[in-house]
């Protein structure tokens, strides 16, 4: 747990967030500035500030299994027939606002082109 960390927070259950699924690792729950109908944040438990910061030969199966998440609740959710947009961003240029790994899962209706 990092000190004023909200995603570690909401892992912690200390702040609020919508849980959509949870288990040793991982926590999934709605955006609360959602972007699309379908908006949700794929969490690992464990603190990493950004991809940028992902340990070769360590953080390899947690990542994959954040994918993984992902893609179920895509079917959950009815919306992986349609399809959908994954997203990591990572550092300034990418608009990263919190400094804790997460992965967007978005769709729920047509996403237009990437930026
Ligand atoms: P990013 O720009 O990739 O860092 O995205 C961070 C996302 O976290 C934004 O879409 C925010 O709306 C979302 N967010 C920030 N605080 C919370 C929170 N307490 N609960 C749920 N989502 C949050
Ligand atoms: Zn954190």
């Amino acid at each position: 747990m990092e000190d004023n960390c909200i995603f570690c927070a909401i892992a912690k259950k200390e702040s609020p967030a919508t849980l959509e699924y949870e288990d040793e690792e991982i926590v999934a729950f709605w955006d609360v500035n959602p972007k699309a109908k379908v908006h949700i944040l794929i969490v690992p438990k464990k603190h990493i500030s950004s991809i940028t910061e992902l340990q070769e030969g360590v953080d390899e199966l947690l990542i994959g299994k954040m994918v993984m998440v992902a893609k179920k609740l895509a079917e959950k959710k009815g919306i992986a027939e349609d399809g959908y947009r994954l997203v990591f961003n990572a550092g300034k240029h990418s608009g990263q606002v919190v400094e804790h790994v997460h992965l967007h899962l978005m769709g729920g209706g047509p996403m237009g082109e990437m930026a």
